[in-house]
């Protein structure tokens, strides 16, 4: 595959280069160039297929040129050493869960990936690279587990010090090896402007090949696609009726890797785009006007994006053009009432026990179902997938105040908690991250 950019389309980049780039260099996004067409994998795919075998073949199929030389099968095998489930919610709504890796976070995915496919572009070249990326706690322990033990890469993680929450923190800090924590005094917001004033210094990026691993990074945003596909293929069983998929959103990366498997050729019918009170695409889906603002904090929190930064690759998707992606995309807005009562509901129902971001897509879901196709039994009209984004045992605080129970935590998410943390506490300032970096990190 070849890459342009959102900003210029003369702009030509290989997936190598877009992956170590992150972003294009006019401060656009990387986009497809080619639509691959893969109907015929994925209608040829087995129903008992897993998820590991639909990974090889769509790494072959879409990076096969690039990885020259590599087995598909080993790096899908690598990346994935967990994989998504599949778990029935009610007649019509299937959940595909993605909290079964490392950090119990869909964003495990993505970033297990990046960090596989680095680790090969990286061997055989002299170079070391340092990824270099902010959080406000769920992408910086994906990244950090991902990372840990790629050979020629350092991982450098900044976060807001006192205000992640001390799971997060304990995931972020115990890891140790090739992986930095760093506890900024100051916000995330801090965080994320001394990471982009890093990368916007020649100096620090030229003497550390700074890498960036946000959700920006077609190496974490394309891989997602996989976890569409498979779900497709193990649950559509010559289902005839409309066929959904339900995603919670905060950046869109998520949804965009969805939408670029149905434009490759998954036969999907929509695709709900899912948000907390942070609705600017579903108000952008309503009135035309695209208008980011300030984000305010909701239960559902990796999801309080008031700029959505993968928005204009939807938007060249469809060509801008806002009937098209009506047709495709369909927004929702949940409330935290909401998603408390859709928590409730299920649990009461079935003994399901759901995470806010989770049941904000199945609220989604469930109020599309009511008003597009009015019965909520298996009469064959549709099924949606909800796209299931982190383990309930991650906001233990908002399960208990909705259900008055203690969620289980995950053994692995127990073990990072009897951990020593272990975290360098520096400044807000760009100086203070160059200082670290100078006297901690290997220069590439
Ligand atoms: C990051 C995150 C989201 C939002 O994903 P985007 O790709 O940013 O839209 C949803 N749920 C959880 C649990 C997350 O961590």
């Amino acid at each position: 595959m070849t890459f342009s950019s959102t900003e210029s389309p003369d702009i030509h980049v290989s997936f190598r280069d877009a992956v170590f780039s992150g972003l294009a260099p006019d401060g656009g996004l990387y986009v497809p160039i080619e639509e691959p067409d893969l109907k015929r994998l994925f209608l040829g795919f087995s129903a008992d297929g897993s998820f590991v075998e639909m990974a090889e073949r769509m790494i072959g199929a879409l990076f096969g040129s690039d990885i020259a030389g590599r087995s598909p099968a080993a790096i899908a095998r690598t990346a994935f050493p967990f994989a998504p489930v599949m778990r029935p919610l009610t007649p019509q709504i299937e959940l595909l869960e993605l909290f079964h890796g490392p950090s119990c976070a869909f964003k495990d995915f993505g970033a297990s990936f990046l960090a596989t496919i680095l680790e090969i572009f990286l061997d055989g070249t002299d170079r070391r690279a340092t990824i270099l990326t902010a959080t406000s706690g769920d992408t910086g322990s994906a990244v950090a587990h991902a990372f840990y033990g790629k050979k020629n890469i350092d991982v450098v993680v900044l976060y807001p010090s006192g205000r992640v929450s001390p799971l997060q923190e304990k995931q972020l800090t115990t890891v140790g090896g090739n992986v930095l924590a760093l506890e900024v005094e100051g916000t995330f917001d801090d965080c994320q402007r001394m990471v982009k004033q890093a990368f916007q210094d020649r100096e620090l990026t030229d003497r550390f090949h700074l890498t960036s691993a946000n959700s920006i990074n077609l190496g974490r945003l394309l891989p997602q696609s996989f976890y569409y596909a498979f779900a497709w293929c193990v649950s559509h069983a010559e289902f005839a009726g409309d066929f959904l998929f339900s995603v919670p959103s905060g950046n869109f990366g998520n949804l965009t890797a969805g939408v670029y498997a149905w434009l490759w050729g998954l036969p999907v019918d929509r695709f709900i785009a899912a948000t907390n009170k942070n609705d600017i695409v579903p108000e952008y889906l309503r009135t035309g006007v695209f208008k980011p603002r300030a984000s305010v904090p909701t239960l559902s929190n990796a999801m309080d994006v008031g700029n959505p930064s993968n928005f204009e690759r939807l938007r060249a998707v469809f060509r801008d053009d806002l009937m098209d992606i009506r047709t495709m995309i369909h927004g929702v807005s949940v409330s935290d009432d909401e998603t408390v009562a859709t928590m409730r509901r299920h649990y009461t129902r079935s003994s399901i026990v759901l995470d806010p971001h989770t049941a904000t897509a199945v609220c989604a879901a469930e109020k599309m179902i009511e008003s597009e196709y009015g019965s909520t039994e298996d009469d064959g009209s549709v099924k949606i997938v909800v796209v299931s984004t982190a383990h309930p045992g991650k906001f233990g605080e908002v399960v208990y105040d909705a259900l008055g129970i203690k969620p289980d935590i995950p053994e692995r998410l127990l073990n990072a908690l009897e951990k020593e943390k272990q975290s360098v506490v520096i400044g807000s300032d760009k100086a203070d991250l160059a200082r670290v970096l100078f006297a901690t990190r290997r220069t590439a």
